[in-house]
């Protein structure tokens, strides 16, 4: 025992006490004597008395008259009395018990068999006292709040339970008794193991630390509650656990609706669908589905707009979806339930479907609320969504494997240009894998450098020199063969890997440039063009890195190109404008690359910095034969002349098309008809060709 405990010996033969106070002492305990029961009395009330040995037969106040007294204030836990009496006086005895004695030892006192008792009062009154203050501590706790009250004996494996910790249950006082089983049987099977051993390591663990387990309960109605359980266990000398007590909360609302929405969380919604499915086998007529809907570009508008702006969009988006579904009130009609899955991923359940043709419908539907831009704070803020939809089927055991589906559904809508809607088929999954698979080795060959870079010439039209090169990206895969930059361009778009890829492209370019200048110097020197993806203009320090790039690779600025289609320019606010400013402004070449696809204003091209305007090869196509579009281009050449910018065209393939070019003024072209992407070793040979040819003209 941590602390020394004091022992009040109450006798009127003095040789009594002078014999058990020595033996006391001997044993370690400090050792107060009473001679009568005022005495007694008076040292009690003094404090600090442990325990009471106190003996039966004394003149004036006899022992049971003092535990009496005793008794009216300190409680058996509080202050255990040993009652000492002679052998034959077991009526004493009794009436010692049932007044509040703990125990008794019998006359001529046994030492060994009283040092026992003693002790093992002592100890018990420790224990109660830790037990005590945990149900102050919990009381406390529980005071105000909601929570019902447990009280576990785990040696008679009686558990008091409160009226409100029934009544979580739906029951009333009287109809649970204190058995384990009551609690035990109605814990849900799947959460009993770890409820189970959630309580055997708080039993094994020696800190003091509560115990907390979150676990679902049967209620009287059929239907499981979520309850938070906290609890400390009290243990005996040995540290073996023999109380535990504590509280339980129900926290089902907390547990299955979404904070922010209001909505049903995945937890409730998975429950429901779980029901669904039970409803679906026994009635297969019935369809129901599933549909996740995730929203487009969520990430930006709350990078862009801030996070309560994205926090009132979903709320917003929440309100939409559950006004579009059907509510049920009929006695027959099930209600859709809407769902919050998390982020800004909803996903709904309908049932009662007659054809599974009827959930396109829907999906439009739903769709649709995304129709009207929503006004948040007083800002009008667009948003789409891409909706991925399954349908019941009987081969579907759990709801976990209807919701992968709908997942898979809701990726392929997002994988086909997002803001749309496809229901999910077997073969899906299989793409699906695919792209995934795909996915994970487009990162690795950005990661471990295999994505090169192939140079298709630029011609002066004029002489049909080369004067400069584009930079194309080439992914050549280990299995598959080369893959083209349209497919896996957008594929690294969107998972954000982009601007690596990108940089990677800049600097081989920026570094092959600068050996291919310095090998064959011209006069002016050969440039590089370079395609910048407009998700790069996301990337904060964009401006920063490609110069650091152009720096360490030695080329001048104005050798290198970028080409930007028009939408980035249109599309994103001042920030990419901005960025284009301080490129221009570090001597770096800007170019409109696919001019005439998107929606540039004149006025709008103007104002920006840009230096050369490229005529995408749609419009080259149709310039020479029937109804040739030669007039338009030769309007876009000469709108870009007036704005003092280089015109090049590109996809130029044959000679007519090259030949009409140059009467109509425009400065440059590239094309097969003047050669493909070479890769660098063909690309150096290009040039030393030309070089080596001026050389013979030189000489000749
Ligand atoms: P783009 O920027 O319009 O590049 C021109 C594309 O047209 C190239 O396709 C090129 O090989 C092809 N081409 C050139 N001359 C002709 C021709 O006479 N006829 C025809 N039919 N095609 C011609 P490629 O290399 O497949 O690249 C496709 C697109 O991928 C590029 O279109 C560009 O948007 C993108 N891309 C390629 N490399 C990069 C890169 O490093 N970064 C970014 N962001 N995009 C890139
Ligand atoms: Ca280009
Ligand atoms: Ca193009």
């Amino acid at each position: 025992m941590s602390q020394t405990k004091r022992i009040l010996l109450v006798d009127d033969e003095e040789a009594n006490r002078d014999m058990l106070s020595r033996r006391l002492q001997r044993s370690g305990f400090v050792v107060d004597v009473a001679a009568d029961g005022e005495t007694a009395l008076e040292r009690v009330r003094g404090g600090d008395v442990d325990l009471v040995l106190l003996d039966c037969m004394m003149p004036g106040l006899t022992g049971v008259d003092v535990l009496k007294l005793l008794r009216a204030v300190h409680s058996a836990d509080q202050l255990p009395v040993i009652m000492v009496t002679a052998l034959n006086d077991s009526s004493k005895i009794v009436e010692a018990l049932n007044l509040g004695a703990n125990d008794f030892v019998t006359k001529p006192v046994d030492y060994p068999v009283a040092l026992a008792r003693i002790e093992s009062q002592l100890a018990r009154k420790a224990v109660e006292k830790a037990l005590r203050e945990s149900e102050e501590r919990y009381a406390l706790a529980a005071r105000g709040s909601n929570d019902g009250l447990w009280d576990w004996d785990l040696r008679t494996h009686r558990i008091y339970y409160s009226d409100r910790w029934k009544a979580i249950l739906g029951y009333g006082p009287d109809e649970i008794d204190d058995g384990e089983e009551e609690w035990f049987l109605r814990v849900h099977a799947d959460d009993l193991a770890l409820w189970k051993r959630d309580l055997e390591s708080h039993w094994a663990a020696r800190s003091g630390e509560t115990l907390e387990c979150e676990f679902r309960m049967l209620h009287h109605l059929g239907t499981y509650r979520w309850v938070r359980c906290c609890g400390a266990v009290v243990r005996d000398t040995a540290g073996k656990p023999v109380r535990m007590a504590g509280s339980m909360a129900d926290i089902t609302g907390a547990k299955v609706f979404d904070a922010l929405t209001g909505l049903p969380n995945r937890l409730l919604f998975q429950e429901r669908l779980e029901q669904a499915l039970c409803d679906y086998r026994r009635n297969p007529s019935d369809w129901f589905a599933v549909l996740l809907l995730d929203l487009d570009q969520f990430k930006s508008t709350n990078d862009s707009m801030g996070h309560s702006v994205g926090d009132q969009l979903l709320v917003a988006v929440s309100e939409r979806l559950n006004a579009s579904v059907r509510k049920g009130n009929a006695r027959f009609q099930a209600k859709d339930m809407v769902s919050r899955f998390g982020g800004d991923e909803f996903a709904i359940l309908v049932t009662g479907l007659q054809d599974i043709s009827h959930v396109e419908p829907i999906a439009g539907r739903i769709a649709d609320i995304f129709r009207q831009p929503f006004k948040l704070s007083g800002r009008s803020v667009c948003c789409t969504a891409s909706i991925g939809a399954v349908t019941s089927n009987l081969n579907y055991g759990t709801a976990a494997e209807i919701v992968r589906d709908a997942d898979t559904a809701m990726y392929s809508a997002k994988a086909q240009g997002r803001a749309r809607f496809e229901l999910f088929s077997e073969d899906m999954r299989a793409r699906l894998l695919r792209r995934i698979e795909k996915e994970t080795e487009l990162r690795l060959a950005i990661e471990t450098g295999q994505i090169s870079v192939d140079y298709q010439a630029k011609v002066r039209l004029s002489d049909e020199r080369v004067c400069g090169f584009e930079a194309l990206a080439r992914w050549n895969h280990p299995t598959l063969g080369p893959i083209s930059p349209t497919e896996f361009i957008p594929l690294a778009e969107e998972m954000g890997v982009i601007h690596e890829l990108g940089m990677s492209v800049l600097r081989q370019a920026c570094f092959a440039m600068a050996g291919w200048q310095q090998q064959y110097p011209t006069i002016p020197p050969l440039e590089v063009s370079v395609n910048l993806s407009p998700l790069q203009f996301q990337q904060a320090n964009l401006v920063e890195q490609i110069l650091q790039i152009v720096a360490e690779s030695g080329i001048q600025p104005s050798t290198l190109q970028l080409e930007i289609t028009e939408s980035v320019v249109m599309d994103e606010g001042t920030t990419a404008v901005d960025m284009l400013v301080r490129l221009k402004a570090a001597g770096i070449g800007l170019k409109i690359d696919d001019f005439g696809t998107g929606y540039s204003s004149l006025s709008r091209l103007t104002n920006l910095p840009f230096d050369c305007l490229k005529i995408d090869r749609s419009f080259v196509v149709k310039m020479t034969g029937l109804d040739s579009n030669v007039d338009l281009i030769s309007s876009i050449v000469s709108m870009g002349r007036a704005l003092g910018m280089d015109v090049v065209a590109e996809g130029v393939e044959d000679v007519a098309q090259a030949a009409a070019l140059r009467t109509l003024g425009c400065g440059y072209a590239q094309g097969f008809f003047f050669g493909k992407p070479l890769d660098s070793n063909a690309a150096a040979e290009l040039i030393a060709g030309q070089m080596k040819g001026d050389a013979a003209v030189f000489q000749s």
